[in-house]
């Protein structure tokens, strides 16, 4: 993710996505996302003037730029891709030289020129929430720098689970293998049911009721707590039938005058985050008011800590169908 080269070629960019701005330009149109923490910094102003802020991430800048336009003492804004050297020229053709300090380097490698900063910002969630774990830097970030009583932009993140009809595309993206031009290609679909899909999903295409996983408390929580086992039970709303499950996650800014955040649930305006497809390898065939009951255990991956494992034990015991079953997925 951090590659240092100088001349940056089409390699740099495959290991180093953030250096080009294609992606930034991706996350800063994002008006759900980049409208939020704008709105937050600026109609919450005391949370920032006159404060030292470390900006976790700092891509092109633009969270560091919010906060001194709000006023901040001082901003340290790290950021380990080629993009920390467009992002210094960014600050100085704005005018924000003197207080915004970009450091190029990765926040676990770096050297702050201050012991301790007031409030740490980042933009940091992936698809999934915890796709590419850069929640294990902010939270390095945190312990190392984090002054007793300072706060973390966004400080609750909280991932839900919902169930949908997709029968038309999971025709499109599993079953396709099963007859390909005559001939049988199933070991991929086998392999293609553990990748989750990140895909937007219609809010008619809901079957059930959505049920929160897990809340995250940023300032808090130790980085283990980002493993973790989560039950559920979701209530059919309605005679249908069940493809996948999707997950979708919001965040929150607890501190703020009156509290503000985002989600990403197919009920929302649409983020670059869409939704996570998890397709299920049975069609559950469900009535009004039956539940889906399991649980959801979700792990980095031991080898690869940026992939994220998830187990999905579920079962359901219906009028018209019975099945109890463990999936396996890997977001990679
Ligand atoms: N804050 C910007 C960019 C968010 S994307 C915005 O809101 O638009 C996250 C950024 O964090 C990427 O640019 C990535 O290169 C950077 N990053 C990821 N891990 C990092 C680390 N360990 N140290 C420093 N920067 C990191």
């Amino acid at each position: 993710m951090c590659d240092v080269a100088d001349d940056i070629t089409s390699a740099d960019y495959y290991f180093d996505s953030y250096s080009h701005f294609g992606i930034h330009e991706e996350m800063l149109k994002d008006v759900v996302r980049t409208k939020s923490y704008r709105d937050v910094i600026y109609k919450n102003k005391f949370l920032i003037k006159d404060k030292i802020v470390l900006d976790v991430g700092a891509g092109t800048g633009i969270l560091s730029l919010f906060c001194a336009k709000a006023g901040a003492a001082h901003v340290y804004a790290v950021e380990c891709s080629q993009m920390a050297d467009t992002a210094k020229e960014i600050v100085k053709s704005n005018g924000f030289s003197d207080v915004i300090t970009v450091l190029k380097g990765k926040i676990e490698e770096i050297e702050l020129p201050v012991p301790k900063v007031d409030v740490i910002i980042s933009e940091w969630m992936g698809y999934f929430l915890l796709y590419e774990n850069m929640l294990d830097t902010v939270l390095y970030a945190r312990n190392k720098w984090l002054v007793d009583g300072g706060i973390v932009l966004p400080d609750k993140a909280s991932l839900y689970l919902t169930a949908i009809e997709d029968a038309h595309y999971k025709q499109d993206k599993v079953e396709f293998w099963n007859d390909v031009y005559g001939f049988d290609m199933s070991c991929i679909k086998r392999r293609a049911i553990t990748e989750p899909l990140v895909d937007t999903v219609d809010g008619n295409q809901i079957v059930t009721d959505s049920k929160l996983l897990k809340t995250m408390d940023i300032s808090k929580m130790a980085s283990g707590d980002a493993s973790f086992t989560a039950p559920f039970k979701l209530v059919a709303k309605r005679n249908d039938y069940i493809h996948a499950l999707v997950a979708y996650f919001d965040v929150s800014f607890t501190m703020c005058h009156k509290m503000m955040g985002f989600s990403t649930g197919p009920k929302s305006r649409a983020t670059h985050w869409k939704q996570t497809v998890l397709y299920l390898e049975d069609v559950l065939t469900v009535c009004e008011g039956e539940t889906i009951s399991g649980s959801m255990t979700i792990a980095p991956n031991k080898k690869n800590p940026r992939d994220v494992d998830i187990k999905l034990c579920y079962s359901l015991n219906g009028q018209h169908c019975k099945i109890s079953r463990t999936q396996l997925y890997k977001m990679r």
